[in-house]
């Protein structure tokens, strides 16, 4: 069976004293969690060094937000894989479609991305998805394989996530249809040399519809951003009912 990851991102929210909060309220949810998927916070490159000591010993990973593909050198506001690991971070979201529309990210710097990732032994979550005019232009499954193709090229598929997730449906609240977003990750396995890999969806993921999400047979997680925020709600997506 393929693993379950659900992974919260927090993009460019929580001090570490919110974060700290946030964990108080958060791990006492976790007690009765199936030990059949794995809990992952993405969370600021500020805030990895405090949660990484009090999540010690816990069964929570932590996740950047991304990664520079040098290990070191001139690269003013980068941030490399060795220092993510050195941290005890375990997982490192690329390619998420606000990088690739607010700071220029392309399928080519992600593939980059990913291979230095995964030589610090990191497991990268690749994100891909369509625009709504990319959609209604019935161009979703172009785009999407062809994400897939550069993103991936030369990638060792064995330490790999990927998130699917249409842009139209983050952070606006009309989420995909389950069906349709299996039919979607269906077609993003059917282009991977390891169908072992697990795929997630993410756009408007909540406590009220992550049991029909993940009752596809597609997908094997969520990404999820607004929701991941609080403790009550994040906790509900986790812990969701099989
Ligand atoms: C995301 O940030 O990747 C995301 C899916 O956001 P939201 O859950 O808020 O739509």
């Amino acid at each position: 069976m393929r693993k379950k990851v659900l992974a919260g991102n927090w993009k460019m929210y929580k001090t570490q004293a919110e974060a700290s909060e946030f964990l108080e309220g958060f791990l006492p949810h976790l007690e009765d969690t199936p030990d059949d998927r794995e809990v992952v916070l993405c969370v600021p490159f500020t805030d990895l060094g405090l949660m990484s000591k009090i999540l010690h010993g816990s069964a929570i990973r932590l996740g950047a937000q991304n990664v520079h593909w040098e290990t070191a050198g001139a690269y003013t506001g980068e941030i490399s894989a060795p220092m993510l690991t050195e941290i005890g971070v375990r997982y490192v979201v690329i390619g998420h479609s606000e990088r690739r529309q607010y700071f220029g990210e392309t399928d080519e710097t992600a593939n980059l991305r990913i291979k230095a990732a995964q030589k610090a032994g990191l497991i990268p979550i690749l994100c891909v998805g369509e625009t709504k005019e990319q959609r209604d232009l019935g161009e979703t499954e172009s785009l999407i394989v062809g994400q897939l193709k550069e993103g991936l090229a030369g990638v060792d598929q064995s330490n790999l996530v990927i998130a699917y997730e249409p842009i139209w449906a983050i952070g606006t609240g009309d989420t995909c249809d389950s069906k349709e977003a299996n039919r979607v990750i269906g077609l993003i396995r059917s282009q991977l040399s390891n169908s072992g890999v697990p795929i997630q969806y993410g756009g408007s993921v909540k406590p009220d519809n992550i049991d029909e999400i993940m009752a596809q047979p597609e997908i094997d997680g969520a990404l999820v951003g607004g929701a991941s925020l609080q403790p009550a709600s994040f906790a509900r997506i986790v812990n969701y009912q099989a």
